[in-house]
């Protein structure tokens, strides 16, 4: 089967791994802040905070920014189930704007017109607004910090899928547009840790928050305590916090993908490219990359036409069968029955369904080849019926 996605794992990062399991520390050792560094540099940040998963990151973020019972956090409903239960898990509410049918990313329109309804009728606007960058794609994140001023908003970006991306210039997770930012080193995702996330922060007090939040609220630095230290072996919690600590291992398996960054998303644009060059003229749709910023491709998706000869269902199986991994990315979260349940009815956001209703995600990586590449367009091509030979 081609992967949609796969780890690319190099001897430097077994060399790296090794040598951290050789070492004093498996975890709460160097290698971490080496890798908060290293996630910092790429983001743009000043800090980078590393943590168990982009769940925990999300988790954390939101509670840092003082999400609780009685706030509402918007999203977008084209994500991962994560960036909305994150919400939940402070004991907020969650609620979703519509996204943009070209983008597939939250619709800042959407946004700024649910804004303005929500106020006019005395309504609950929201604590914190999640945009998405999915794929990779940046979100319109000027266009959201403009509302989040004008409505009194918190943003916390979901960065999952953005790593090595920018906006107008700003890599994503420099907090030019934000409060905060999330990443995810899932192994389908740019970079790996195996497990892991991180979030930049450029407020001080907000990385001290997401620093006690991701240790059982716990600090042995005498500037957060409540009066004195009673000696050497003295430590404070302070807050109610978790264990969301990543491990030396895993960081430094980070820090070592770090280094390829760059030609990774590289890697994944060239063969965007090639994808675009094949399916723009056949008229298969995909998703739009604007002009002035860089997507970090994490994603490609296309929209399976209505007029081919057989339909999504039944061209997604066949492409499996053909041992093409096609994925789709995603089923709006509130149709899941979990968010059912909570009140979330089919039609909620039209183009967030419509998108769905057609959506594939093929195949890319860096280690994609150009030959599994051609197999992959000339069989989407057969089965939407544009083969030209
Ligand atoms: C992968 C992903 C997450 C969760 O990441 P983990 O590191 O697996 O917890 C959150 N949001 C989005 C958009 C994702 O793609």
């Amino acid at each position: 089967m081609i992967p949609y996605g796969r780890q690319d794992i190099t001897a430097d990062d077994v060399a790296a791994v090794e040598a951290v399991l050789r070492s004093d520390f498996l975890t709460q050792g160097p290698a971490i802040p080496q890798f908060e560094a290293a996630v910092a540099r790429a983001a743009g940040s000043p800090h980078a905070v590393a943590v168990s998963s982009a769940t925990a990151a999300l988790h954390i973020a939101y509670d840092a920014l003082d999400v609780g019972p009685g706030d509402v956090v918007w999203t977008s409903p084209n994500t991962f189930v994560a960036t909305a239960n994150a919400a939940l898990y402070c004991g907020a509410g969650v609620d979703f704007v519509d996204i943009d049918a070209r983008t597939l990313n939250l619709d800042p329109r959407a946004l700024a017109d649910r804004l303005a309804r929500t106020r006019r009728d005395g309504g609950k606007l929201p604590k914190l607004v999640a945009p998405v960058h999915f794929g990779g794609e940046p979100c319109r994140l000027d266009e959201i910090a403009d509302l989040g001023r004008e409505f009194g908003f918190r943003i916390v970006e979901d960065a999952s899928h953005a790593i090595g991306g920018s906006f107008k210039n700003h890599p994503i997770g420099d907090g030019a547009f934000s409060d905060l930012t999330v990443f995810s080193f899932h192994p389908v995702k740019i970079v790996t840790t195996g497990e892991g996330g991180a979030i930049t922060a450029r407020d001080p007090s907000l990385l001290d928050r997401l620093n006690l939040l991701r240790s059982h609220g716990i600090t042995r630095e005498a500037r957060l305590m409540r009066g004195e230290s009673e000696g050497g072996w003295y430590y404070q919690q302070v807050d109610l916090g978790f264990n969301y600590r990543m491990t030396d291992i895993q960081a430094a398996l980070g820090t070592s993908q770090f280094a390829r960054l760059n030609a990774y998303v590289e890697a994944r644009e060239a063969r965007a490219r090639v994808y675009d060059a094949a399916f723009g003229p056949a008229g298969i749709g995909a998703q739009a990359r604007a002009s002035d910023s860089r997507s970090a491709l994490h994603l490609y998706v296309i929209r399976w036409p209505d007029d081919a000869p057989i339909g999504r269902r039944e061209a997604f199986d066949r492409l499996r069968a053909a041992g093409i991994g096609v994925n789709l990315h995603y089923m709006p979260v509130y149709l899941q029955p979990y968010y059912s349940d909570m009140g979330f009815k089919p039609g909620y956001c039209p183009q967030a369904e419509d998108y769905y209703r057609q959506a594939i995600t093929l195949p890319l990586h860096p280690g994609l080849t150009a030959a599994e590449q051609d197999f992959v367009i000339d069989t989407v091509l057969k089965l939407a019926g544009r083969a030209s030979s």
